[in-house]
């Protein structure tokens, strides 16, 4: 049999998320478990999303997660380059190849013909899609067109009729009607591939045996399958995780939970926990044990056992499984020792004491102005949130305001945060001071000899995010109704800025 190679392919535009290490964690325990190999493959073929920065969050946070991988965009490989931007040749060369076959072609529609095209079918209550508009140009009228540089796509044609049957390694057989599969671009106007298209090719000529995803994406593999056969190649065989979910089932948020893998690191879990967590997410142990490592889980891992019932990511289970973790993994020392290794973490005391040293005599003096670094969420009372010039409701909305900035911030360091928080002020017509005292008030909680926004810098978007969440809902968040208008006054802010 040929050798298993198993993929992980995270998209760098955000966060990294802990949905992405539940997929590497069990791409690389089936990959390691039937000897094969586990491949970290960065998905940034979209331009305007995708940042260095993200990547490389996203690779400091799985190795924090000692979910490490065989081959990848760092490690190098015999099937590189493993970051699909510098792949753009190979998708070239492979375009051209269903090109010359018909089984793609040029489509020169405006975006306003596409737009137009969708709001019809939307009030004819059709599932909006390609209407094959451009599929029949002659050969003539394309290269016309391509030399008078007209912008285009390159889509996918697809079967008017009948179904696309596939197994589904966990599901069974699954059946979709071609025509709720629209004919996908391949390479978009900028020249560069689209997800699919990129995916597809790279999985073949990566060597990739087994496509272990999440269940978001069994929509989009007869599309997948459609190209295997257009290049003649052999499919991987698919297999779609259950989604994680919040405990009220909604899919896993960042609304109503932490989902940035950072979150957990500064929060104080170990990163083992976090795995074994990560790993009852739709598996359980042959003996039924919830804590396991990830070589036990590995050495009984059998993939057809994932159970399909929406996995859900409770952090009240984290924390008892951590806890457990703390009292019989590690020795007194041992905890100790991790204690202050992640104390001392991102060099965070470093900072801290750059900035208080003019005003210490002694190192007493330092844990009241640290304590605010290494604590969770606050202990706080609405009370402490009073102020004479900002109701409740300013309070609330500066709070909320302010996190939106911030995660939208590309660059993260104490200036970014300080024009940021002066630029809000300015367009919410509040005074600095006035505007930072609930963000003061939720991010430290208690005086503290550093600036709010070098306490914000510090501590970074994780916790701050979770401080300020847990600041608005102790002032008693925002209604369904209300998050519109919050949304729509931002939105109103944005636009006068
Ligand atoms: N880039 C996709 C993602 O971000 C990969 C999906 C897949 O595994 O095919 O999830």
């Amino acid at each position: 049999m040929a050798q298993i190679r198993t993929r992980v392919a995270p998209s760098p535009t955000g966060d990294p998320h802990v949905g992405t290490a539940y997929i590497a964690l069990f791409n690389r325990c089936f990959a390691h478990a039937g000897q094969g190999r586990f491949i970290l493959r960065i998905e940034d073929t979209d331009k305007v999303r995708s940042t260095t920065e993200s990547e490389r969050k996203i690779l400091e946070s799985l190795q924090w997660l000692g979910l490490s991988w065989d081959e990848g965009p760092d490690v190098g490989g015999e099937y590189g380059p493993y970051r699909q931007s510098e792949r753009s040749d190979i998708y070239q060369a492979h375009i051209e190849q269903l090109l010359e076959k018909g089984t793609a072609f040029r489509c020169f529609c405006t975006p306003e013909r596409l737009q137009d095209l969708r709001a019809e079918q939307m009030q004819q209550k059709q599932t909006p899609g390609y209407d094959g508009h451009c599929l029949h140009l002659s050969a003539q009228e394309v290269a016309e067109r391509l030399s008078a540089k007209e912008s285009h796509v390159v889509r996918m044609k697809v079967p008017a009729e009948g179904d696309c049957r596939f197994m589904d390694g966990l599901r069974g057989e699954i059946v979709i009607p071609w025509t709720q599969i629209d004919m996908q671009v391949l390479i978009k106007s900028d020249g560069l591939p689209t997800y699919h298209f990129a995916n597809v090719v790279d999985d073949h000529l990566m060597k990739i045996s087994h496509v272990i995803r999440g269940e978001e994406w069994i929509n989009s593999t007869p599309k997948h399958l459609l190209l295997y056969e257009y290049f003649g190649w052999q499919p991987p065989e698919f297999f779609h995780m259950p989604l994680l979910r919040n405990p009220d089932k909604s899919k896993l948020s960042k609304r109503k939970n932490p989902t940035s893998i950072f979150y957990y690191r500064d929060m104080g879990y170990l990163p083992e926990a976090v795995v074994n967590y990560l790993g009852m997410m739709g598996w359980t142990m042959p003996n039924g044990e919830e804590k396991f490592s990830i070589e036990e889980m590995q050495a009984a891992f059998d993939l057809t056992r994932v159970s399909l019932g929406g996995p859900i990511f409770d952090l009240e289970k984290l924390d008892w499984l951590n806890g457990k973790y703390l009292r019989e993994n590690l020795s007194d020392a041992e905890l100790a020792e991790r204690f202050l290794g992640w104390a001392a973490q991102d060099d965070r005391l470093g900072r801290l004491t750059g900035l208080v040293k003019q005003r210490v005599e002694k190192f007493t003096d330092l844990v009241p102005l640290a304590a605010f670094m290494f604590s969770g969420l606050l202990e706080l009372r609405p009370d402490d949130f009073q102020h004479k010039k900002l109701d409740e409701e300013d309070s609330k909305k500066v709070l909320q305001f302010f996190l939106w900035h911030l995660e939208a911030l590309e660059e993260w360091n104490r200036d970014t945060v300080e024009t940021t928080a002066q630029s809000l002020a300015e367009s919410m017509e509040l005074k600095i001071r006035d505007f930072l005292f609930p963000i003061f008030v939720a991010v430290t909680g208690k005086p503290v000899s550093v600036s709010v926004i070098d306490a914000v810098a510090i501590l970074g978007l994780d916790l701050v995010r979770a401080r300020i969440r847990h600041a608005l809902d102790l002032l008693g968040g925002f209604s369904k109704k209300k998050v519109k208008e919050v949304e729509k006054a931002y939105q109103q802010l944005q636009e006068h800025q």
